[in-house]
Formats: C-alpha cells, structure tokens, sequence
C-alpha cells in the first residue's frame, strides 16, 4: 500500500467519524435524575437532617436541579434506550429495615421535565389533570441520630432503568447525604423481542447485601431479601427439587452390583413416577415458593 492510498484511506476513516459524531440525543435536550430530601409537604432542601423529624425524597427527571444530590455526570437519564413517546415510569425507595417499598407512579412527557398527577397510570391523562412537579417519598422520622440506608430504583414496566444507593445522616451535622447511582439500564429492551413482556426483575446492588425484586404492574412493589434470606429461600428450592430426583442410596446392592454410597434415581425405567409421588413433589416446591418470595 502506498503512502497516497495509506492518506487517503485515514481521510476517508476522519470522515466517517466526523458523521458519526453528533450524539443521539441532540445538545440541551438531556435530561437528568434529580432527587433530594425535603421536610414533608415542603420543596425546600434540608440539610442536615434531624431527628424526630419527618421528611421526604423528591426526585425528577429534568433539567439538572442545583440541590439534586445525584452527580450530574451520572445523572444523565437514557432517553435514547426507552420509546420515544410520553410514558408512566414508577419510583420507588427502600429503605433497610422495610420489606416493602415505598412507590410512586410518574409522568415522563416525551421532552420537558417529568410529573406528578392523581390521573391513572398507564391510561391517558384526564382533561382536568393538574400535574405537580416533583415525586414524594416518605422517609420515616428516626428517634435518634442514626443513618437510613436504601436503594431508589426507577422503573419502567417491570425494569429498572436506574438504580441508586440512598445514604442519609440524621442527627450528624458533619455527615452528608448521598445518592450515588449504582446501576443503569445500558441497552434498549424495546428490541428484546419475547423478552419485553417480562413481568420481574431484579437488582442485585454493590455495596450492598440485599437483591431488589420488583413483580409485574404498576401496583406492585418491589420488595427486597437480604442476601442471606435469598440464599435460603434459594437453597431450600434447590434441595426440593434435587429430592424430587434423587434419593440416597438406603440398602447396599447385591453382587455382582457392588455396594455403592451414592445416589439413585427416583424416576423408574420409563423416567417416570407415581402420581402421589409426583404431587408431594408438587406441594413441596410449591411450598417452598410460597415461602421463598
Ligand atoms: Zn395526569
């Protein structure tokens, strides 16, 4: 190759990138998660916290708000991953100690900043609805200083688009809050095919030992398991099924089978078994679902 073809060839791979270039979301149109702590009912940052003292976190998707405790640079919403239309997303906090999450149903226009509104969620907005601005979340008042820790997830469907850790000091004035974002939705699950009619998901947070399960539908919450909880439930699941299978070896075999410690099938020579047998194995794991979840 000549040095005219090796220049000519870097000008036409300049130029491909330079079409490449623009972003798919056009300058000054990003939007951000915002979120902070009020005193209820207020719009005002507090800071620091106190105790006996109820509060709420107010998140949106917007412009970039001067008291969001979300770092802007991680901040950025994907709008380019998700319909390109108006649609309902859902917050929701959970906060350790609860096994339920705190939710709320939002508004996300195609552009401009998010809202709040009593219309429906997942049907169309009423004539009369009358939006406010800022999603509400209740932190419950701690007796004494101390720290909530949780998670604040949003989502869409049953996914969650992004996850963030929630730290926040009360009674410590030296101490500030932080919303870290944790995890991002990263591909579009518009094109997932069967896959975008699912109905659950779930985050498994770093830095943290709990898994956050969120089930199907705007009215469900999310419910997190601590990881030892999950490992149990897990654990029972599995030994159920592996004793649907299996049973250990109760009477030595006779020669020429040599005895062997081990394990036997409890399926017969057609692979299968009797329909009592199969229905305790049936109530057992059904059991053990019902407990696990
Ligand atoms: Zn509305």
């Amino acid at each position: 190759m000549d040095s005219e073809t090796v220049a000519r060839l870097l000008r036409s791979l300049q130029d491909a990138g330079e079409d490449d270039e623009p972003s798919p979301v056009a300058e000054g149109t990003e939007r951000y998660v915002n979120a902070f702590v009020a005193r209820r009912g207020e719009d005002e940052p507090a800071a620091p916290l106190a105790p006996l003292t109820d509060y709420e976190l107010l998140l949106n998707i917007g412009s970039p708000h001067p008291a969001s405790l979300v770092e802007q640079a991680e901040a950025a919403w994907p709008d380019e991953l998700l319909p390109d239309h108006g649609f309902w997303l859902r917050a929701a906090l959970l906060l350790e100690g609860q096994r339920e999450a705190t939710t709320a149903p939002f508004y996300l226009p195609l552009e401009g900043d998010s809202w709040v509104c009593s219309c429906t969620p997942e049907q169309p907005h009423a004539e009369a609805c009358s939006p406010w601005p800022w999603v509400r979340l209740v932190i419950p008042a701690l007796e004494r200083p101390g720290h909530w820790k949780g998670e604040l997830l949003i989502y869409y469907q049953a996914a969650a688009v992004v996850a963030m850790q929630v730290e926040l000091p009360v009674g410590q004035p030296d101490a500030s809050p932080s919303v870290p974002v944790v995890n991002k939705m990263t591909r579009s699950f518009t094109d997932l095919g069967k896959l975008s009619k699912r109905t659950a998901s779930i985050v498994l947070l770093p830095q943290s030992d709990r898994i956050v399960i969120n089930g199907v539908g705007s009215l469900d919450s999310p419910f997190a398991i601590e990881a030892n909880a999950a490992d149990t439930s897990a654990a029972n699941v599995r030994t159920a099924l592996f004793d649907s299978h299996f049973r250990h070896a109760e009477q030595p075999r006779r020669w020429p089978h040599p005895s062997r410690p081990g394990l036997r099938s409890r399926y017969d020579a057609r692979f299968a078994k009797s329909h009592s047998e199969y229905e305790q194995d049936l109530r057992r794991l059904a059991r053990e679902g019902q407990s696990s979840i």
